[in-house]
């Protein structure tokens, strides 16, 4: 896409038109806006409508209205609509990830990559939507019977961030979708424009209207803080920051709503003294710089065994000084920039603080000289300390720290040091790689591999890191409410 088709695009949007209730956009009802900015450029992008309190409620009358109807659908006709929006969405992918690019900064291999996993879960949910199976049984005592159904939880609110805009949104839409829920979404403020596009995409797959709603806003807080005092929400289903989380789960708290969490990561990358170092490094990179590293499921920690940590080192230096970075929509671009200035200003501290600390840099990309937008450089760090700020803190950017080990039991307290348990990946023979993976305190483990992200696969974290699963059979589950009934036989 050019740039003229894509300022088209954009404008076909109506992001001025961006609160999006029974399949139609209207503006904020106070009529205010805020900017999506380029972070290539710092440019503004366009303005969007920023909804307020009467907007969610709004979409949450929609939503209320329309869901005893989605759920008296049959399966079959909610798993055909969302099967016709993973086809129009697969047909879409160029554009969506052209403007994934443009709204959030990242690489366009990576917006395209972006589209089709967050169009897959489409068509995962649709083929779950028809296999929500229950139970029968007789209880030990005999005498009755037990039915067990599941049905609907009812108008869920999806909260979503900007790092995944596309897959964030579809992973909790198509499995609410599938379970016959309506729901009320709001996007990052960051990236309201690929959320806008799905709701076009889902209104001309089949959608009836009222079942999806989107408030974007830029009072994120006021937003959340109108669907969980709404007694006509059931649940709330947030992928972000555990400290965001732990506020909706206060939220929450007061009329008992059924929460699921997705939140922050701190995933170590453990390469063993057995890996096949070339095979870590491709795992590596894939693990550390997809997404220019803004990924919950990041390598956040990179612990070496001494006996591989040399040559390990040295072959990443190599592919990290080589790596393109520059705008998102440059088909050249490998890393792109990070979301915000926020998130650039703050990489730059944690950074010097580790060098204050005794870390010393090994190997960075350059930077594009001709662009004033958020670049942070890929860099490996090597850091002495196991209490360094960029081993304790989610870095969500292109900053590769590394840790020798030479001790296993030293190497898990320093895993398992954390208060997050998203993700964590490990290198080295399997049988060795299993057995630690098994100790290792996270939702997912990578051996031998550096991606877990599958819409078949159930994602999620222990500890910090989130309450609840998506994708996979389990992530329908979240939708749902176990119903039994004793029956006289
Ligand atoms: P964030 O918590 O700042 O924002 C997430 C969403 O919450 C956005 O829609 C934002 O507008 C909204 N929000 C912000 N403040 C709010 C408030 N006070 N009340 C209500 N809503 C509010 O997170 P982010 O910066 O967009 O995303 C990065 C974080 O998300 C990282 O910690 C990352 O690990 C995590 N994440 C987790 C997963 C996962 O599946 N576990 C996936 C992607 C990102």
């Amino acid at each position: 896409m050019d740039s003229a088709e894509l300022t088209q695009y954009v404008a076909d949007l109506e992001p001025a038109k961006a609160i999006w209730i029974n399949n139609s956009g209207r503006p904020a009802a106070s009529g205010e806006t805020f900017p999506v900015i380029d972070p290539a450029t710092t440019n503004t992008i366009t303005e969007v409508s920023s909804g307020t309190a009467a907007d969610a409620s709004a979409a949450l009358d929609a939503a209320a209205k329309a869901q005893p109807g989605w759920a008296a659908r049959s399966p079959r006709e909610r798993g055909e609509i969302l099967r016709r929006a993973w086809e129009l969405m697969m047909a879409s992918t160029k554009e969506l990830a052209s403007l994934m690019s443009w709204e959030n900064g990242k690489a366009y291999t990576d917006s395209l990559g972006e589209a089709s996993y967050a169009a897959e879960f489409f068509r995962w949910f649709s083929e779950e939507a028809v296999r929500s199976d229950g139970d029968f049984a007789i209880p030990p005592a005999g005498g009755s019977r037990t039915l067990v159904t599941a049905r609907p939880v009812g108008v869920c609110a999806l909260i979503t961030p900007w790092n995944f805009p596309a897959a964030m949104a579809t992973r909790k839409i198509a499995p609410a979708l599938a379970a016959g829920n309506a729901v009320v979404l709001k996007p990052a403020s960051e990236t309201p424009l690929t959320a806008l596009a799905i709701m076009r995409i889902l209104k001309e797959a089949g959608v009836p209207e009222g079942v999806v709603n989107l408030v974007p806003s830029r009072h994120s807080a006021e937003i959340s803080e109108t669907w969980l005092a709404d007694p006509r929400v059931r649940l709330v289903s947030f992928t972000g920051s555990t400290p965001v989380g732990r506020s909706l789960l206060g939220l929450a708290a007061p009329r008992v709503v059924n929460t699921a969490m997705e939140l922050g990561g701190n995933a170590a990358f453990v390469v063993g003294a057995t890996a096949d170092v070339d095979a870590a490094i491709e795992g590596l990179m894939v693990a550390k710089f997809r997404n220019g590293g803004q990924a919950c499921t990041a390598a956040n920690r990179i612990y070496l065994h001494k006996d591989i940590k040399e040559e390990f080192t040295q072959k990443l230096c190599q592919r990290v000084t080589a790596l393109k970075v520059g705008a998102g929509l440059d088909p050249e671009t490998e890393i792109g920039t990070v979301v915000n200035e926020k998130a650039m200003r703050g990489m730059n501290e944690l950074l010097s603080s580790a060098l204050d600390q005794g870390a010393k840099v090994l190997a960075q990309a350059p930077l594009p000289s001709d662009l004033a937008g958020y670049f942070v450089a890929p860099t490996v760090i090597e850091v002495p300390r196991a209490d360094s700020p960029l081993l304790q803190n989610e870095i969500f950017g292109p900053l590769a720290p590394i840790k020798e080990y030479s001790d296993e039991d030293e190497l898990l307290k320093m895993v398992n040091g954390t208060e997050m348990g998203l993700a964590s990946y490990v290198y080295g023979d399997l049988n060795w790689a299993l057995h630690l993976a098994e100790r290792i305190e996270a939702g997912m483990i990578g051996v031998n591999r550096g991606l877990v992200s599958d819409p078949a696969a159930p994602f999620g974290g222990v500890k910090q890191s989130g309450i609840g699963r998506e994708g996979a059979r389990e992530g329908m589950r979240e939708f749902q409410e176990v119903q039994y009934f004793s029956l006289d036989w």
